[in-house]
């Protein structure tokens, strides 16, 4: 299910470039399929020690700049309403993001609204809109099992890990 998902929005992907008019590297491929299958909503860092799997000369700076070429083809979007670290997301269908203010994730919460004309209306005197965000934070499931003292000491640890 989840396989045929995946292909599906490859397929998308590629005639998408096609129609408007980018070039489908490997570099590109891969780093789009990084994003689309991971639902967590990657950062640049974690697309590229991904992607450096399976491309391991593909360098830091090249990520960087195939990751703005797919925002400027309008591919993907950078997530970016609360976290400091920009995370990427592929799932182009209108949709919000919950926020964990614990561990940093970042969960697809289905759209809240179905017309967002009355905003735009609203705010049509300030300049053009390019999006418009719902900003949800919050503590998620998976964290509100955990005790903060633990919580505290598994991110250390994570930092350390990364360090
Ligand atoms: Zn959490
Ligand atoms: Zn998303």
């Amino acid at each position: 299910m989840l396989r045929d998902r995946q292909e599906k929005r490859l397929k998308e992907f590629i005639d998408l470039c096609r129609r408007r008019g980018m070039r489908v590297t490997n570099q590109r491929l891969e780093v789009y399929r990084e994003i689309a299958e991971d639902l967590d909503h990657p950062s640049a860092e974690m697309v590229y020690e991904a992607v450096r799997k399976r491309l391991p000369a593909i360098s830091l700076d090249t990520i960087y700049r195939t990751l703005d070429t797919l925002e400027e083809f309008g591919l993907i979007f950078r997530v970016d309403e609360v976290c400091p670290r920009a995370h990427f997301d592929a799932n182009m269908a209108p949709h919000h993001h919950f926020f964990c203010i614990r561990c940093g994730k970042v969960l697809d919460v289905p759209n809240v609204w179905e017309d967002s004309s009355h905003i735009l209306d609203k705010v049509s005197g300030y300049g053009r809109v390019k999006s418009v965000n719902l900003q949800i934070r919050g503590v998620c499931n998976n964290c509100q099992n955990i005790p903060e003292k633990t919580m505290e000491k598994e991110k250390n640890h994570a930092k350390h890990q990364r360090d």
